[in-house]
């Protein structure tokens, strides 16, 4: 389009306004205008009735605040503190003691008694004179440390026997 002549348009645009409807005060919800009268503040009775009972219930309050019946500082909380402690102890038995290791038995056919064991001795004297027993020198030095033995403890059982023995030998022989 060239420049080249004027055009002169002039438009002349004319809106006009009408209330189809407006947002109930109460629940905002859309109430549409019917175009007659004023237009309804609320969509319902029972949204009229919930605005009316809060706008009363502000000029109860602010009655109140203005006579010093409700004071407005803000509220604050006393608190007690209750500290309790449970202390659960739980005894429990003793665990029993472990059984003392017993005296170490005699084995089976080992005497317990000194006639007994008198008895046997002899027995052995017999064996060292008689029998086998007397002829296995491999076993003596054995033999001699096992009787040495018995001697230092009848020694320990019996403290100056053994020297009483030796003084009732040296007397025998003289
Ligand atoms: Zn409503």
């Amino acid at each position: 389009m060239s420049s080249d002549h004027e055009e002169n348009v002039s438009v002349y645009v004319r809106a006009t306004y009408s209330l189809d409807g407006r947002t109930c005060a109460w629940c905002r919800e859309m109430v549409p205008y019917s175009g007659r009268g004023r237009p309804a503040v609320y969509c319902s009775k029972a949204c009229r009735n919930r605005a009316w009972e809060v706008r009363s219930a502000e000029r109860r309050l602010q009655r109140d605040i203005a006579a010093g019946v409700l004071r407005t500082e803000p509220v604050r909380e006393l608190i007690r503190e209750t500290v309790t402690e449970t202390r659960t102890v739980t005894v429990r038995p003793k665990p029993p003691a472990p059984p003392k290791p017993a005296k170490p038995s005699p084995e089976p056919g080992v005497p317990t008694s000194a006639r007994a064991w008198i008895a046997l001795l002899e027995a052995l004297g017999e064996q060292l004179r008689d029998g086998e027993l007397g002829r296995q020198h491999w076993h003596h030095a054995r033999l001699y440390n096992a009787l040495v033995e018995a001697v230092v403890d009848l020694g320990d059982a019996y403290p100056g026997g053994l020297d009483y023995l030796r003084n009732e030998v040296t007397r025998r022989r003289s």
